[in-house]
């Protein structure tokens, strides 16, 4: 049933469409008819006001994290019967896959290059480039999966720790958990102007990293309705499961020491060398 994305009061409809020409309020719905939208009965706002915003306006509202755009897309437009995925959830996770394969490769490339410090990353860069994108493919599968399937064991399995502990109640739709963070990761798009601009500074793909997981965060608290901190441990479970399952397909080939996508491991150096930058003006 979809919900009022001010209020989350469950509604019957979200708009209501006339053949003929209805003044008022009314507005053409993108298949030609004449649309109302459905005015709350809670709170008195319309209960979707993004049934008649294009895909750009939703896509920065996205971006700046604002609850109502995730209730519209997680709650009343992306959720299906029987908690199937939607074929445009699908598309959007092999796209991002693929980014991502791109963005390992390009951030390993560049550690590979100076002054043959690692070994097996520079034997790596020298095989065919097939084969190198075929162990970038497994690498991020394997890694998206962890972060996908430790997070659906914890909110949707009955062994669930958090539901034992009564800190959140099982969550029986797993699909619209992955949803859900499929739609937050959609930031991670960004770097497509990489290829526009030289982009060469680790802080801010570190940044963009770090902006995935508020938006990770977010998503996930107002699909669950749950707390930040609920939300958050999820998250950071997720992305835990994902750099480890990462650094494990490294380590059995022989990679060792590489920088992960969220630098944690570099980050107060970074800190203090963005201190320094920001000093220096
Ligand atoms: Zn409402």
């Amino acid at each position: 049933m979809p919900i009022c994305i001010e209020c989350r009061h469950p509604v019957k409809t979200l708009w209501t469409e006339y053949s003929g020409a209805a003044g008022g309020a009314g507005a053409a719905s993108p298949k030609g008819q004449i649309i109302r939208l459905t005015v709350c009965r809670n709170c008195g706002n319309f209960c979707d006001k993004y049934v008649e915003h294009d895909f750009v306006v939703m896509f920065i509202d996205l971006v700046l994290i604002k609850p109502q755009v995730y209730r519209h897309l997680l709650h009343n437009t992306l959720m299906r019967e029987h908690d199937q995925f939607d074929p445009s959830i699908i598309r959007l996770g092999v796209l991002l896959l693929l980014f991502d394969v791109y963005l390992t490769w390009a951030r390993i490339e560049k550690q590979a290059v100076p002054a043959s410090s690692n070994h097996v990353l520079n034997q790596l860069a020298q095989q065919p480039i097939i084969l190198q994108y075929i162990f970038f493919l497994l690498h991020c599968s394997l890694s998206t999966l962890a972060f996908h399937f430790s997070i659906r064991l914890l909110t949707s399995s009955r062994f669930s720790p958090l539901s034992f502990l009564g800190l959140l109640p099982t969550y029986h739709r797993p699909n619209s958990v992955s949803t859900a963070l499929l739609v937050s990761s959609s930031t991670k798009l960004f770097p497509i102007l990489m290829v526009i601009w030289e982009y060469d500074v680790p802080a801010a793909a570190r940044s963009l990293g770090w902006a995935v997981v508020a938006n990770n965060v977010e998503a996930l608290k107002i699909l669950l309705d749950c707390s930040y901190g609920v939300a958050a441990f999820l998250t950071a479970v997720g992305a835990l499961a994902r750099w480890g399952v990462g650094r494990g397909v490294f380590s059995a080939v022989g990679i060792e020491g590489v920088d992960d996508g969220l630098g944690i491991r570099s980050l107060w150096a970074s800190g203090g060398h963005l201190g320094e930058l920001w000093a220096a003006g």
